[in-house]
């Protein structure tokens, strides 16, 4: 059997399921690096990514495909499940074959419990938070470049670029995020301030953003709001509810301040402060400015 993958990490899940593994892409980049891990990759020039999974199918059969899990992706694979009467499934974080089945775990009710599937082939899937990460390979496949029918149906008229100073939390190396532990709006300017001396984003839990409106939602992480995966996630005043987490489990490291010591946050923290963030933010940001300036 076979399984169409689009990264390192799914080529890796195949191979563990003794899986023959073609490779899907959309850049060079990623062509290359799926090159490392699989046979032959097919790398898509125009056209929709669920046309791409259609017509692979039909060309070359397989009896799953690992997609990532992008908001792309996802729409996509259940568009291509439809049209091809296959089983779909979104966020998996362990896939395993049981006979000539799959047997799929995923995370639900905000992460809070794992429900566990049968899957006949053939199956869509896309990967949830928690994929371990694969380096380079050597086995030097071969890329073929396919185009497939633009879907004439949607078209963009323009893409630009976003400006300058956006928020952009999903590519950012730290994020110092905000919750209902602050008092007044004004206060947030201690977050901001850490989050310059730092060289951070600025994220926040729903209620600042969707309550009280004190920032903008492209701040608002979380299951309902933005996943991110920075190489430090600082939560300030954030309880750490399910919905909460569930945006930053793919965080490397997670820190929190919080006043209270059973806040469930400490849960998931690989550092912690219990204190009062007025009392901590301020004197982290003069210690760490002060490191910068090697005082
Ligand atoms: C369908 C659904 C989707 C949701 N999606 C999301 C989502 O995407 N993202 C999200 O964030 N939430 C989401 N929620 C809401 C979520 O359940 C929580 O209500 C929310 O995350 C709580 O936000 P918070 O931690 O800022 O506030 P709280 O839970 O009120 O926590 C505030 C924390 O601040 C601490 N604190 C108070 N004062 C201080 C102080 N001076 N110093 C230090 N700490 C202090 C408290 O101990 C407490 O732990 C969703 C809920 C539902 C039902």
């Amino acid at each position: 059997m076979r399984a169409l993958v689009s990264s390192p990490e799914a080529a890796v899940l195949a191979r563990e399921m003794g899986l023959e593994a073609l490779g899907l892409a959309w850049t060079d980049e990623e062509a290359r690096r799926l090159a490392g891990h699989v046979g032959r990759v097919y790398l898509v020039r125009s056209g929709s990514m669920a046309d791409a999974l259609v017509r692979l199918y039909r060309d070359e059969g397989f009896a799953v495909a690992v997609l990532p899990g992008t908001r792309e992706a996802r729409d996509a694979a259940a568009y291509a499940a439809q049209l091809l009467g296959a089983a779909f499934i979104p966020d998996a974080v362990n896939v395993a074959m049981a006979g000539d089945k799959f047997r799929v775990e995923r995370l639900v009710l905000g992460n809070k419990a794992v429900a566990v599937y049968e899957a006949q082939p053939p199956l869509l899937l896309t990967l949830g938070p928690g994929s371990r990460s694969v380096g380079e390979g050597s086995a030097g496949g071969e890329v073929r470049e396919i185009s497939v029918g633009e879907d004439k149906r949607v078209r963009p008229l323009s893409v630009e670029e976003k400006p300058k100073g956006a928020v952009r939390l999903e590519d950012a190396e730290i994020i110092v995020s905000v919750g209902r532990g602050f008092k007044r709006k004004e206060d947030l300017q201690l977050a901001f301030h850490l989050a310059e001396v730092l060289g951070a984003q600025v994220g926040c839990s729903r209620p600042i953003a969707a309550d009280l409106k004190w920032l903008p939602e492209e701040h608002w992480v979380g299951l309902s709001g933005k996943k991110v995966s920075p190489r430090l996630y600082l939560a300030v005043g954030i309880s750490g509810q399910a919905q909460h987490i569930a945006g930053i489990l793919n965080s490397k490291y997670i820190a929190a301040i919080n006043s209270d010591p059973n806040a469930p946050i400490f849960q998931y923290v690989d550092f912690g402060i219990v204190d009062d963030l007025y009392k901590v933010l301020p004197l982290l940001a003069q210690r760490l400015s002060e490191r910068r300036r090697g005082a």
